[in-house]
């Protein structure tokens, strides 16, 4: 369906893209054969519990790790061989996690489930929550208690904005896997039951666009914008629909999927394969030859940065896009299932001078898509007085999208203020 124009939102950032390092380059998989260490967290909710000791077999596919409580996903081995160890490890971003830590044998054997042949949504739903599947957009809400809203909806939006600068992973996936993301499509429009399927992409992905014009989807061309790819922002841009405050797209009657999850439960339903690799844009002026890469999930981070010929210059190591990725503390990294890049930034393309103090310009606030006064967060929030820091900052309507950060010109961490505030207020509640 040829493509509509999608609206632009009120307020948000214009930002580079570089986007060129990679967006030409179709992505090829990591010839890697080394130890693979899979984190039992690596989605919202609950770690998953272990269902495998060291010494233990297993095949690519087979369950290593169950969903516990209500919000969770199952975890599976992205390769054969034999439970190393399981141990915690240190997670490249401060903190750690359980790893599940696997010596590959060199075989191939599947443990894949049966496939499916036209589905209902009761068996959809049940396949993808089998197949570990979440939102592959950088939340990693597990996709199925997504597809169960509290109130029902009419729309899905697959979200293939990809607006982060340098990430094209979401890119490569949509030009070269487009009709199996048009199934997925399908399929989890028929988990929702819903018949509106909307495909939304910013305008900097014009082969993409192209591509999903010749699908039944409608398509909606956004324009480039940040945060574009933010729930909030592509519902209201794509459908006119505004998400109330503190509440969930469904309150639009819509559901917000990512490309890359539509693909993984057209795998896990045509082939039963549970979410074990994904594409990883490895990209920065600071690596040699920035690439998007087909990793399996647990796979080392030495090891992209050695298929990508190596770090040179890089003054700050980045998990994610620059704008909502997380700053690494080294190499330890893995990839997991919601990994969409890692960036390698040099001197010139990040500022790493120290923060000067606030102004008073009014530019955060002036940035916010959300309409909060960052300033204000961040202030209460070094002042340890949390609750003012959502009474007069807003903290919990905040998406967090960087963009006030990224405006100040007194480099203020607003952002990290706004996350650490957040933090004390869930602990708190809970
Ligand atoms: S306060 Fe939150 S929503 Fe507003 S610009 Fe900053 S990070 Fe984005
Ligand atoms: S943009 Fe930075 S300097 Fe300006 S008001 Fe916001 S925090 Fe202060």
């Amino acid at each position: 369906m040829k493509a509509i124009k999608g609206k632009p939102f009120f307020r948000g950032v214009k930002i580079a893209g570089h986007k060129a390092l990679t967006s030409a380059l179709p992505a090829e998989r990591l010839g890697y054969g080394g130890e693979i260490a899979i984190p039992v967290r690596q989605h919202a909710g609950a770690p998953a519990e272990l269902v495998v000791a060291a010494g233990q077999h297993v095949r690519r596919g087979e369950l290593i790790a169950r969903a516990s409580g209500a919000v969770s996903a199952n975890i599976h081995a992205s390769v054969c061989g034999t439970v190393k160890a399981v141990e915690d490890r240190a997670d490249g971003r401060g903190g750690s996690c359980i790893h599940i830590v696997i010596t590959p044998d060199g075989t191939q054997e599947d443990a894949f489930l049966p496939p499916l042949s036209s589905p209902v949504a009761e068996e959809i739903l049940t396949r993808i929550e089998a197949c570990g599947i979440v939102g592959m957009g950088g939340a990693g809400f597990p996709a199925h208690v997504k597809l169960k809203p509290p109130v029902p909806v009419d729309t899905l939006i697959l979200n293939g904005a990809e607006c982060e600068p340098y990430l094209t992973c979401d890119d490569a996936l949509m030009k070269h896997h487009t009709e199996e993301i048009v199934r997925g499509a399908h399929y989890l429009a028929e988990a929702l039951g819903v018949k509106n399927i909307i495909i939304a992409i910013e305008r900097n992905k014009p082969e993409a666009i192209a591509a999903f014009e010749k699908t039944d989807l409608a398509v909606v061309a956004l324009k480039k914008q940040y945060p574009m790819g933010a729930e909030k922002q592509l519902i209201y841009c794509c459908t006119g629909r505004k998400v109330p405050l503190g509440k969930l797209p469904a309150h639009a009657g819509v559901v917000v999927q990512n490309v890359g999850t539509a693909y993984a439960v057209c795998e896990a339903v045509e082939r039963g394969k549970p979410l074990i690799e994904r594409i990883v844009t490895v990209s920065g002026a600071g690596i040699a030859a920035p690439k998007n890469l087909i990793c399996a999930v647990g796979t080392p981070l030495s090891a992209l940065i050695e298929a990508c010929g190596g770090v040179q210059d890089a003054v700050k190591f980045v998990a994610g896009g620059p704008m909502t990725g997380t700053a690494l503390t080294g190499a330890e990294s893995v990839v997991t299932k919601t990994t969409g890049g890692f960036l390698f930034l040099t001197k010139q393309e990040t500022n790493t001078d120290a923060p000067t103090g606030c102004i008073n310009c009014g530019k955060c606030a002036d940035v916010c898509p959300m309409k909060l006064m960052p300033m204000q967060t961040e202030f209460y929030t070094n002042a340890k007085e949390y609750e003012n820091a959502d009474k007069y900052g807003g903290v919990l309507s905040c998406i967090e999208c960087g963009a006030c950060s990224y405006i100040c010109p007194a480099r203020r961490p607003l952002a990290q203020a706004i996350k650490t505030a957040k933090e004390h207020l869930r602990r708190k509640k809970a």
